[in-house]
């Protein structure tokens, strides 16, 4: 189990730095001492603007919607600024004599206004680590953005080096052509967006040291990044003053440590969801504060400037830089405060929910409704299930058993789950392709020609048996792989005793084994000779790995429970767990969902919902839908609901075997379930109209129909019934 991380000293920590920004733009020690006005607003201050790009890292959505959404909504604030400063920029002369070129400079990297660049920065920043996260592993993009910021570097504090080499002057002469510093979105923001990005990644579940530790760390980089920010100046090759070295390790430990702090007051703001992974963009008030304040300080500049010559107060207020940033800081503050809390109060996203949710409903004609709030218990649930350090490997295939592949990966995804298993290669494309991130291992057979697509979607091939690994050996293709073990299903894997193959596929130069897993055919039966077999394949796993060991191989990534082995068999959990659908809130039949409730008591993630397309009456002696298979006796109403088996409603519900929920009432099904249409009678009903809404799975007024208990009417399990539900659904959340 995750621990969870409450960010509230990030976010106090953002308005330190928006306070540090506006050291930088009114020097507040300039009056006093020109060395310690350098420290302040040249060395101390620079850690204020890789923070804020560090912590949009730290919550860098892998939602690619998500990310667009973020990205608009930046450049919304970016163009807003913008027009802000607009009459400011003019009455200063900033666009005097503007060419286009000088323009689009302006607009894409140096900013309108002196603060504005951190908007292009951060926007081209986010496009490009976005850009090379989607081609390139994570180790590479961190390679990419070090490189860019060395080469940042040498065009801001360290210029007076590259300057010596003549064609590296050049060059750098060039590039000051396109903009006026590399401490920008290209050179600059990267570099600690990836360090956001792996601090998430890797520190999250463990902080290693204490805060402390993490103190003094911060300590030893500060003071390094002070010398060396003085050695430059003093001999005088700084350009810029945005860039060090030392710069990072000083923002990597001050972040550690601002996760590390005790949290103290500050209620959690996310109750039902204890999981440190679930980081999505959010905006607290205190950040929207911080951002106001950034946004806001240099018209309060101009403000307090203005207002000190109508007072005659000049000499007090401008003269005196301490009490002129004083008397700035505490008018943007003021102002941040207040413009934070009404958007918080009128604009906030369950504000606007709130006002929606009375209105909107979905139009479709039939429609899966997904309660994420569901799966994220059910999450948790399950992760208390298996011991700490198991990690969970939801089995998303098949759509996600008919939920939405995309929308319950993306889920789980910003829960902090990294690992997925799917049925085929194309599932495992289709999720890469919309950004879900983390291992995605195949359980299924994928035919060689596609080999060169698992390498190139990072997807990850189970190896069903000696002679398939044999042929991914020959393709010459670098493959990920698990091992697929035999014990006794006999579908795929290399047979257990065949401890010689197994070993053979780790020795094989172009396969990197990371994981070794069997498949338990009986562990959902109580039955004595299925919990005897199951006891045999658990046993019979376990020597593999115990044989392998002794042959000097020392297997990673072991896992053989899906969810029933969870429930019963929690003792064989090793390193993963590969639930299906358990984490969509059921198990495979209406009796052992009731019975297992008790232990996990999951939450059934999926509703399927049809809209009432026409209601009408019938004669009696009439007959309803095809074949004559349902004639009136009386007259009755009819609905006509818009939904088939086509959607995947089975055609064995047909004739009153199976029925529907509308306003908390039953209403059977009548006739035969045609391909897009289902007939059902609401003569005990009543007011049912056109464009109402019936329930085929889930919760009306005090009553549900489980997908378990229709599943059971149609001899079958409900992971069948689910899987089959159609694409033609719409899924909305
Ligand atoms: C489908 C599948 C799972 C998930 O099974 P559930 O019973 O739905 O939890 C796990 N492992 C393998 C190999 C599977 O094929």
């Amino acid at each position: 189990m995750q621990k969870q991380k409450n960010y509230v000293w990030l976010d106090r920590f953002r308005l330190i730095a928006a306070l540090l920004v506006i050291a930088i733009h009114t020097s507040p020690l300039a009056s006093f001492s020109g060395e310690a006005d350098f420290f302040l607003t040249r060395v101390l201050a620079r850690i204020a603007v890789p923070f804020f790009l560090m912590v949009t890292g730290f919550f860098f959505p892998s939602d690619p919607d998500k990310l667009r959404k973020s990205l608009k909504k930046l450049c919304l604030l970016y163009g807003g600024s913008i027009l802000l400063y607009l009459p400011l920029g003019l009455y200063a002369g900033h666009y005097r004599a503007l060419y286009l070129t000088d323009a689009l400079r302006m607009l894409l990297f140096d900013g309108s206004f002196y603060h504005l660049w951190y908007f292009p920065a951060a926007i081209t920043g986010i496009i490009l680590v976005f850009a090379l996260k989607r081609v390139l592993r994570l180790r590479w993009v961190c390679v990419i953005s070090v490189v860019l910021y060395v080469i940042g570097l040498f065009g801001d504090s360290y210029f007076g080096l590259a300057e010596k080499l003549p064609p590296v002057k050049a060059a750098y002469e060039g590039m000051f052509r396109l903009f006026s510093y590399t401490r920008n979105g290209i050179f600059m923001a990267p570099v600690f967006l990836v360090l956001g990005i792996l601090i998430r990644k890797y520190s999250l579940k463990a902080l290693r040291l204490s805060a402390l530790r993490y103190a003094l760390c911060l300590l030893v980089s500060f003071a390094c990044m002070t010398a060396e920010a003085f050695t430059l100046h003093n001999l005088r090759l700084q350009r810029h003053d945005s860039m060090y070295v030392f710069l990072l390790p000083v923002m990597v430990s001050l972040f550690l440590l601002l996760l590390s702090l005790p949290e103290t007051a500050a209620p959690r703001r996310t109750t039902a969801v204890p999981i440190a992974g679930a980081a999505t963009p959010r905006r607290t008030a205190v950040a929207s504060a911080a951002m106001w304040i950034y946004l806001l300080h240099p018209a309060f500049i101009v403000l307090v400037r203005a207002a000190a010559k109508l007072l005659h107060l000049t000499g007090l207020l401008v003269d005196n830089s301490l009490l002129h940033y004083l008397a700035v800081s505490i008018l943007s503050v003021a102002a941040g405060l207040a413009l934070s809390f009404l958007q918080t109060r009128f604009f906030s996203k369950r504000w606007m929910a709130q006002r929606l949710a009375k209105t909107a409903s979905p139009t479709s004609r039939a429609w899966i409704e997904l309660d994420l709030d569901a799966l994220r218990q059910n999450v948790v649930l399950l992760q208390k299930c298996v011991p700490d350090g198991c990690r969970l490997m939801p089995a998303v295939k098949a759509n996600a058993y008919g939920h939405g592949a995309i929308p319950i990966a993306r889920e789980l995804n910003r829960l902090g789950i990294d690992c997925f298993c799917v049925a085929c290669a194309a599932e495992g494309i289709e999720l890469r392709r919309a950004g879900i991130t983390g291992e995605i291992l195949i359980l299924g057979y994928t035919h060689p020609t596609e080999f060169s697509l698992l390498c190139r979607y990072r997807l990850t091939q189970s190896v069903t048996d000696y002679a398939y690994a044999e042929k991914m050996q020959q393709s010459g293709i670098r493959l990920h792989v698990h091992i697929a073990v035999d014990t006794g299903m006999h579908r795929l894997g290399i047979r257990c005793e065949d401890i010689e193959h197994i070993a053979a596929v780790y020795q094989m130069k172009k396969l990197l084994v990371d994981g070794i897993f069997t498949h338990l055919s009986a562990c959902d039966s109580a039955a004595p000779d299925c919990h005897a077999f199951t006891e045999s394949q658990i046993l019979a796993f376990r020597q593999v790995v115990k044989a392998l060991s002794q042959e000097g191989i020392s297997c990673k990534g072991i896992h053989l429970l899906s969810s029933y082995g969870m429930l019963n068999y929690p003792g064989a959990a090793e390193s993963y767990v590969r639930p299906g659908i358990a984490l969509y809130g059921l198990f495979s039949t209406e009796a052992d969902t009731r019975n297992l409730h008790e232990i996990c008591p999951l939450e059934p993630v999926l509703s399927l919902k049809a809209r009432v397309a026409s209601v009408r009456t019938l004669y009696a002696g009439e007959s309803v839908g095809y074949g004559l298979a349902f004639t009136a006796d009386h007259d009755m109403q009819i609905a006509v609901l818009s939904i088939g088996y086509a959607d995947g409603l089975p055609r064995e519900l047909s004739c009153g075997n199976g029925s529907v929920l509308i306003g908390g009432q039953r209403a059977p099904i009548v006739g035969r379930i045609c391909m897009d249409q289902t007939l059902i009678d609401v003569s005990q009903l009543s007011d049912v109209k056109q464009g109402d809404t019936a329930v085929l799975i889930g919760v009306s007024g005090s009553e549900q129909i489980t997908a378990g208990e229709l599943a059971g009417k149609c001899h079958t399990i409900a992971n069948e019934l689910l899987s089959r539900l159609g694409s033609r659904l719409e899924r909305i959340m």
